[in-house]
């Protein structure tokens, strides 16, 4: 009898040691979700959240791999996300899938609004899996679904080595709460991001503003003295267009800039920065490109406005046509100069070419030549 209540007392012991166990390890484990959950949060900007969700989220939980999909439904995200940033595009790129509302109709309809766990996600997704190192060793993975307002918005995939790790039945509160917290992070960096762009933006042409342009162009010129890169330096202003505005009205200027502002960015890559830098002037940054390239893109450029069908009514209607001046950052060399000192001289030189070329007789592209004493 004493034996008995003895074995029942020491396997009721047993048991609720374990339930303190289990309580112990979930009440940790909320709280590395609670703490990582709440530093995705407080990611500000893109960037920020790539890497929390991306990098920080696999150590921390010592996952495998991490990959995340967004659906795109502004097609912006890539830009968001990575801006001019092209290192860190290659760097992310297979980690962060960006599906196209379109394009990627077929991967989109295969996503679920409910997580999806075990090893048959590395099979039935695995297209998500197409960039991952070593996919092999991983043996269980949870696809989470990242919703907003009963939208699906994307998915977060986390892969582990461990076959038990995730398996369907077990309990996802926790996956759950932190794909919840993902997904508001999401929602708030991207319009964040928006609000700061707008605010780079000139409202009327969509190119970007000065302010924009200050800070880019410093970046540009810092990047390419690290590397060695060449850059050229594009100013460009619209002949005689005060006549235009008083022959045709100020919304035809308008459109003319609108228009103008279009013909450039076919003309240039989309790493090159194109700035309206006062009224009827834009200045624009080609990284990596040599003297003979930017003379090739500016004349490309001047005749592309020349003929332009929008920008020409034919005889003594609109007839627009653009001056350009260039500089580029290997003459600046070897002058031992600031980076604050080289963008002021490129700008000032390109300014320079450009008024020669209105001197000149304007619809014409002109290189800076140092004018020696
Ligand atoms: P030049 O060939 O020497 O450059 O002659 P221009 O007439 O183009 O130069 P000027 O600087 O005398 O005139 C620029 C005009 O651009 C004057 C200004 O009213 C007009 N402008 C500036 N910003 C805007 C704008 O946003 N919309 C319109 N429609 N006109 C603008
Ligand atoms: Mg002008
Ligand atoms: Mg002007």
């Amino acid at each position: 009898m004493e034996d008995t209540i003895f074995n029942e007392n020491r396997k009721l012991k047993r048991q609720l040691d374990n339930l303190l166990r289990r309580a112990r390890t979930n009440e940790q484990k909320q709280e590395l979700f609670d703490s990582f959950g709440f530093e995705v949060i407080s990611a500000n900007t893109p960037a920020q959240l790539r890497d929390y969700v991306l990098f920080q989220m696999q150590a921390r939980f010592q996952l495998h791999d991490v990959v995340m999909t967004l659906i795109d439904f502004d097609r912006d995200a890539e830009k968001l996300f990575y801006g001019h940033d092209t290192d860190a595009k290659s760097l992310y790129e297979s980690k962060l899938l960006i599906l196209d509302t379109e394009k990627d109709q077929q991967q989109i309809s295969e996503m679920s609004i409910y997580p999806v766990l075990g090893p048959d996600v590395l099979t039935r997704f695995d297209w998500m899996l197409a960039g991952i190192d070593d996919i092999d060793s991983c043996k269980s993975a949870a696809l989470l679904p990242l919703m907003r307002n009963n939208k699906l918005i994307g998915t977060l995939l986390l892969l582990s080595r461990d076959v038990n790790r995730y398996q369907t039945g077990i309990a996802t509160t926790f996956l759950q709460k932190l794909s919840a917290m993902t997904a508001v992070a999401i929602e708030n960096c991207l319009n964040q991001q928006r609000i700061k762009e707008i605010g780079y933006q000139d409202p009327l042409t969509q190119a970007y503003n000065r302010r924009y342009f200050d800070l880019r162009f410093n970046d540009e010129i810092e990047r390419s003295l690290r590397q060695g890169d060449n850059l050229a330096c594009m100013f460009l202003d619209v002949d005689f267009f005060k006549k235009v505005n008083d022959t045709y009205g100020h919304h035809i200027g308008d459109l003319v800039l609108t228009q103008l502002v279009n013909l450039i960015k076919e003309q240039v890559r989309a790493c090159d920065v194109v700035a309206r830098y006062g009224g009827e002037e834009f200045a624009v940054v080609l990284p990596g490109v040599t003297l003979e390239l930017a003379t090739e893109i500016a004349e490309r450029l001047r005749k592309a406005v020349q003929s332009d069908k929008r920008l020409t009514c034919g005889q003594g209607g609109l007839n627009v046509t653009i001056s350009i001046g260039l500089e580029i950052l290997s003459s600046l060399n070897d002058k031992n100069l600031s980076t604050k000192e080289i963008g002021d001289q490129l700008l000032q030189h390109a300014d320079e070419a450009l008024y020669k070329a209105k001197t000149s007789g304007r619809n014409q592209v002109v290189v800076y030549v140092e004018e020696k004493i």
